[in-house]
């Protein structure tokens, strides 16, 4: 792979002294939004989180748009553009699983080499990272540069239900993804993550009494547990598909054949043809009626895509390791079974790699932390990694 040339080299270095310059700036507007709630569900306090972006990038020049939304927080849509054909995006969400009040419990907090707050490291770091990196490419790299664009969601801890359509319509035309999600407390990224699906099996029968006429009845009950145990060995832990019956319900009462019943499924899965492959059969079991006269019917299907590690994955991922080496840094990748954001763009077969932010863990629990030293080179590797990707698309 070509290398930078010298001229790039010194570009880069003014880069990486600017984000030298700006750890306190980055420190201070990290405990900001950390001491901010913002709960999926608290509209008010996502809108907060995202005052605090949009006055930074008003004060440092970059145009944003903002999308009002009725139930959650507003999506921040800011664009620098660059001398170059085509765009760059750069992803991360504002809201935290944490409800309003967790900050006064636990407020941000610098221990050692650790920082602590609700969301310190998923992700308010990587929102910092991300405002601070393009603010850097734009003073320094803005004549090598195609246009970066950056992207604020609202709810991606609820699964993005309205921010699905919209990172779709920024990613479909993007040269690469990059998700400010936290680097694995070992510092890996992520190049490839699970999806998930939730379905649900609803079985008709008939009633009668259990004693005296139960010939006249079709169990739903007997036909579901049958059905159960048939799609329950279509499990593949091998390949990491899993099948999870998670609620069941059927039946009136004790002495009544059961006239009806259900059950939910949720299924993870690395791949999306994994994926049908399980349906096709799922639903050949849901469609044979193992007791006569029962009617059943298979709804829902995938919630989340995965994120597959496609050609353009592994290129993109190879760019960041080489970024790395000159940052002595030592990159690995992981597979990652929780769902994310990077799964839309990533299935879009547009390159993608998550876990670009600052270096992090126990997500979502109260001893979660971001490791301090990781903060200004994270933002360095990821503005390396665009400018070697531009290079290297020969734009
Ligand atoms: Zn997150």
């Amino acid at each position: 792979m070509e290398m930078l040339l010298k001229e790039e080299n010194a570009m880069l270095q003014k880069i990486n002294n600017y984000l030298d310059s700006q750890k306190e700036n980055a420190l201070k507007s990290l405990e900001e939004i950390v001491n901010i709630d913002s709960f999926s569900y608290d509209k008010d306090g996502v809108n907060r989180v995202g005052a605090v972006i949009r006055q930074q990038l008003e004060n440092a020049g970059i145009p944003y748009e903002i999308r009002e939304n009725e139930e959650f927080g507003n999506h921040i849509i800011a664009v620098i553009k660059g001398k170059k054909q085509g765009k760059i995006l750069l992803m991360g969400h504002q809201d935290t699983p944490h409800p309003p009040g967790t900050t006064l419990q636990r407020p941000f907090k610098v221990e050692g080499n650790l920082l602590r707050g609700p969301g310190v490291s998923d992700m308010k770091s990587g929102l910092i990272s991300m405002i601070h990196t393009a603010i850097a490419l734009q003073r320094f790299a803005n004549e090598e540069m195609c246009d970066i664009e950056l992207l604020f969601t609202p709810e991606e801890e609820l699964g993005s239900p309205i921010s699905r359509n919209i990172i779709v319509e920024r990613a479909k035309d993007a040269l690469a993804v990059f998700n400010l999600e936290a680097a694995r407390p070992d510092g890996s990224i992520v190049t490839s993550r699970k999806g998930s699906a939730h379905m649900k099996i609803e079985i008709e029968g008939r009633a009668s009494h259990s004693g005296a006429f139960i010939e006249d009845g079709i169990s739903a009950n007997d036909e579901l547990a049958i059905k159960m145990t048939k799609i329950k060995q279509l499990m593949d832990l091998d390949k990491g598909t899993t099948v999870n019956f998670g609620k069941i319900e059927g039946g009136i009462s004790n002495n009544v054949v059961s006239p009806y019943a259900f059950a939910t499924i949720h299924s993870s899965f690395w791949s999306e043809k994994d994926f049908n492959e399980l349906y096709q059969q799922i639903n050949k079991v849901v469609e044979t009626p193992y007791i006569t006269g029962t009617k059943s019917k298979l709804t829902g299907g995938i919630g989340i895509l995965p994120m597959e590690k496609h050609e353009g994955v592994s290129k993109l991922f190879k760019i960041v390791q080489k970024a790395a080496e000159g940052l002595h840094l030592n990159i690995t990748e992981q597979q990652t079974k929780g769902a994310a954001d990077a799964g839309f763009t990533a299935s879009l077969g547009v390159p993608t790699i998550c876990g670009m932010g600052p270096v992090g863990g126990n997500w979502h629990a109260l001893d979660e932390y971001m490791v301090l030293d990781t903060f200004i080179p994270r933002m360095k590797l990821l503005a390396a990694s665009i400018l070697l990707f531009v290079k290297e698309s020969k734009l």
